[in-house]
């Protein structure tokens, strides 16, 4: 079945056309600024060229349009009509306390997604627009939703409660949810795969560190504690969010800065992290790695500070776990950034006995242990694809 995975944010959305009976892509690409001057779609289909067109989208439903037309355009489409899409998976990103599996889409579910807007107001209404554009020009297909927060649902109490009244917990569901699930599902369970163990035996921590980054505790098959929380502000330092910090920095700087909430709230989403640790250098770790190895103070600084607040992660959900097999990194940074893997694994975690193999560490692409078979604890890098994994996880829902 040729599966569509949608992943619509508010002024793009990204899609892929999947054959889940071999897990390839078929298509692939972007739209891009929608409802705003210049917007245009990116389209590729499977060995072939990537087109560019600029297009009026005027909102979501004219760019599910304009891909519904890429991939049945005669000469450079994939399929020969939308009868031949089978089902669409839809990236939710938050799905509250009402989700912890992917759902088939009804009038009930978009109502209860709906009533998540609060906790991601910039992502929900948007994944929401997605679900309803499509259903507009695919009114018979089957729709599944698959949500960013859901794996991260089986955490217990203690690693969810936050140490604040619980009447807030009560009255507006604030605690820890965790994002990037459907990349740590996929990621755990492929590293038991590639090493041919049970999932449900180990141990696992993932490492996501993309632009945005979190960190997951994974115990016998089941999340037990995520770096992010109500939002994906908390936890690690990001391209441009802060992570940690304390929360009394925020009316600091409002005193002394005379800035609102909302102003303060935007500088610790997309002006700190590495941009901001860096003066606006770049959130970019390509740059920040030519940077550091140039011996720029303030790249050394941010790249020092990022790979320590992985560290101090690690060795929190190795407390959490009381142990740890399996290490992985994953994302962008985490996949590619062989230096930093070297860093933190070299420079802190010696108590777990990892030991990094340079040469299967600088390589790229494979889904592979980077430590030497004497590791007490196997590091390992797994290429995430959250596509497929949404992609299953539709196919599964549809058959
Ligand atoms: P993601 O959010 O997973 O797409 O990851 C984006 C981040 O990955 C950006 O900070 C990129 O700079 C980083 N990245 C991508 N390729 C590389 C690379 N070859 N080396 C280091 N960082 C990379």
């Amino acid at each position: 079945m040729n599966i569509l995975v949608i992943n619509c944010g508010s002024s793009s959305l990204k899609f892929q056309l999947i054959d889940s009976e071999n897990e390839k892509w078929i298509a692939k690409g972007i739209c891009e600024r929608i409802g705003i001057d210049g917007s245009r779609i990116v389209y590729t289909p499977a060995g072939g060229d990537k087109e560019v067109t600029e297009s009026v989208m005027v909102n979501h439903t004219d760019a599910i349009r304009l891909v519904l037309d890429a991939l049945t355009n005669e000469k450079t489409g994939v399929v020969k009509d939308l009868s031949e899409i089978g089902a669409v998976g839809h990236r939710i990103v938050h799905g509250g306390e009402k989700f912890s599996k992917a759902t088939n889409i009804d009038e009930e579910v978009l109502k209860a997604i709906e009533e998540c807007n609060d906790l991601a107001p910039l992502h929900n209404p948007a994944n929401l627009i997605g679900i309803r554009a499509c259903k507009e020009l695919m009114p018979d297909t089957p729709m599944v939703a698959v949500f960013d927060t859901a794996f991260h649902q089986t955490m217990p109490e203690k690693a969810y409660l936050y140490g604040i009244p619980y009447e807030y917990y009560e009255k507006y569901k604030i605690r820890r949810y965790g994002f990037h699930g459907t990349s740590h599902a996929y990621v755990s369970k492929r590293a038991a795969e590639v090493l041919g163990k049970n999932y449900e035996d180990l141990k696992i921590i993932v490492c996501h560190l993309g632009n945005g980054a979190s960190v997951s505790a994974v115990d016998h098959g089941k999340c037990v504690d995520t770096s992010m929380g109500l939002t994906p502000l908390e936890g690690l330092i990001m391209g441009t969010r802060s992570g940690d910090i304390d929360p009394a920095i925020i009316e600091f700087i409002a005193h002394r800065e005379n800035k609102s909430i909302d102003e303060i709230m935007a500088v610790l989403n997309k002006k700190s992290g590495l941009l901001g640790m860096t003066k606006n250098f770049s959130s970019d770790f390509r740059d920040l790695e030519d940077a550091y190895f140039k011996d720029d103070k303030l790249a050394i600084s941010a790249v020092e500070a990022f790979a320590y607040r992985v560290a101090k992660y690690i060795g929190a959900y190795t407390a959490a776990m009381n142990g740890v097999d399996v290490i992985c990194f994953t994302a962008g940074v985490g996949e590619n950034a062989a230096f930093l893997r070297s860093i933190i694994c070299n420079n802190y975690l010696g108590y777990l006995g990892v030991e990094i193999d340079e040469e299967l560490n600088s390589k790229r692409g494979e889904d592979i242990a980077i430590t030497t078979p004497d590791s007490k604890t196997i590091a390992m890098v797994i290429p995430t694809n959250e596509e497929l994994a949404i992609a299953r996880e539709t196919c599964a829902l549809c058959k």
